[in-house]
């Protein structure tokens, strides 16, 4: 920290530059100025101990207010660089917290041109206020959702089920994928589909992803033997990544750590990418995808013609499976242009060299006929529903 010390009436900062520095006062007092320069409104004066400048700081906006000493004041003065890094060790939680209430404060501070004008119609200062307190109730129950997250998983409440993928041919399991749930203790069993997005938001997918992982890895002793696959493949156990894992620094060392702890080969687990990833980051997804097929672990293409990525990446990318999407799928029996579609991407595939996985089969006609296009293996209601690892292996462990 660093002290500073300024004379009555000088500027600390103007609106518009760029905040560097947040500011507690020592001793003296400022006042807060909004508006353009010429025909500012003061619309605070801040005393000893209070801080000011920490809003441009952690957003990285420009100053959206002017400062300026009343009397002569002393200033410690705070680094961009301390406050970021002490953020960046907070709690995922806390982050998100700053983070919503940083876009609040904003948007309640931004002048809006209109408001000179209609400055007499109490109507509009009242739907002005909407926006403000709509985000406000919307931060705090997103907030208590991650907070019970958070605490759910550390009280062990999430669990992972197991979906078996089998060969279309004769239906016998080649592999499994870990799909995770939250037994919540009020709300029951909540789907991924409603938390993972959260987690992701949250930064609490980090916590979530390690869990999925360590439990399927573990779980894999007790799966491998329920899988048969009477095409002489390798067994496999395929765990979900999303954008925020991927991108984490280590990623392909962490899952190497892990399988080696627990003796698992790498060429028995599969990571599937959904193809939003690819879109996000093509440089670093392919640098991860890279180091993760030298180890020999397999990588597939999730939801495969959902996300627009384009067939470049296919190419360039060293996928070894690609999933079709079980929206695809399932409307193979309204149309043509659904078979036409399937039919592209397994043609695609095998051009590729990649195997092939239909997700949501949910009847035998829809077996028989991937089976017909050319469909190697399979993964639906239809073959079996998610479930627990006790579950799959039944009660007499066989
Ligand atoms: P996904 O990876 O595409 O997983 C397949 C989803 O399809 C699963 O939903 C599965 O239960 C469902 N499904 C399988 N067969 C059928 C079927 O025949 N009919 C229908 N209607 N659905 C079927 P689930 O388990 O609810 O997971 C939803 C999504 O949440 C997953 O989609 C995946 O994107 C994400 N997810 C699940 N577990 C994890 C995880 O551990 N990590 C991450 N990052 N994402 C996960
Ligand atoms: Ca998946
Ligand atoms: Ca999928
Ligand atoms: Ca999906």
């Amino acid at each position: 920290f660093q002290r500073e010390t300024y004379a009555a009436n000088a500027i600390v900062f103007r609106a518009g530059e760029v905040g560097e520095a947040a500011y507690v006062i020592d001793c003296g007092c400022v006042e807060i100025l909004l508006g353009p320069e010429g025909d500012q409104r003061r619309v605070d004066v801040l005393a000893a101990g209070a801080m000011f400048g920490e809003i441009a700081l952690l957003d990285g906006l420009p100053r959206s207010a002017t400062v300026r000493t009343l009397v002569p004041t002393e200033l410690i003065r705070i680094d961009r660089d301390h406050v970021e890094g002490l953020l960046q060790r907070a709690d995922p939680v806390v982050q998100y917290l700053v983070k919503l209430l940083l876009e609040r404060v904003r948007s309640a501070r931004t002048p809006r041109p209109l408001r000179e004008r209609d400055d007499h119609s109490d109507h509009n200062a009242l739907t002005e206020l909407d926006p403000g307190e709509q985000l406000h109730s919307a931060a705090v129950r997103t907030l208590s959702l991650a907070q019970s997250l958070s605490d759910g998983i550390r009280l062990g409440q999430l669990e992972v089920h197991y979906q078996a993928i089998v060969l279309l041919s004769d239906a016998s399991v080649v592999g499994f994928e870990a799909l995770v749930r939250w037994r919540h203790p009020a709300l029951g069993l909540i789907s991924p589909d409603e938390f993972i997005p959260l987690a992701e938001k949250t930064g609490l997918i980090h916590r979530v992803g390690e869990f999925v992982l360590q439990r399927a890895v573990a779980d894999w002793a007790t799966l491998r033997p329920l899988c048969r696959p009477s095409d002489g493949s390798v067994p496999f156990m395929s765990v979900n990544l999303s954008a925020p894992e991927l991108c984490t620094p280590g990623v392909v060392q962490r899952i190497q750590a892990c399988l080696a702890a627990h003796d698992m080969p790498p060429q028995e687990l599969h990571i599937e990418l959904t193809e939003t990833i690819i879109i996000s980051s093509v440089e670093l997804v392919s640098h991860v995808v890279q180091g993760l097929r030298a180890m020999g672990i397999g990588v597939a293409l999730d939801d495969f013609g959902t996300g627009y990525a384009g067939l470049d990446y296919l190419q360039t990318l060293p996928f070894s499976c690609l999933k079709i999407d079980r929206s695809f799928v399932q409307r193979l029996h309204s149309g043509e242009r659904s078979v036409q579609i399937v039919s592209s991407a397994l043609a695609l595939s095998d051009m590729l060299g990649l195997s092939t996985i239909a997700e949501g089969i949910e009847d035998e006609a829809t077996a028989q006929l991937l089976q017909q296009l050319g469909c190697t293996y399979a993964q639906g209601f239809f073959f079996g529903r998610p479930q627990l690892c006790q579950a799959l292996v039944g009660p007499c462990g066989s």
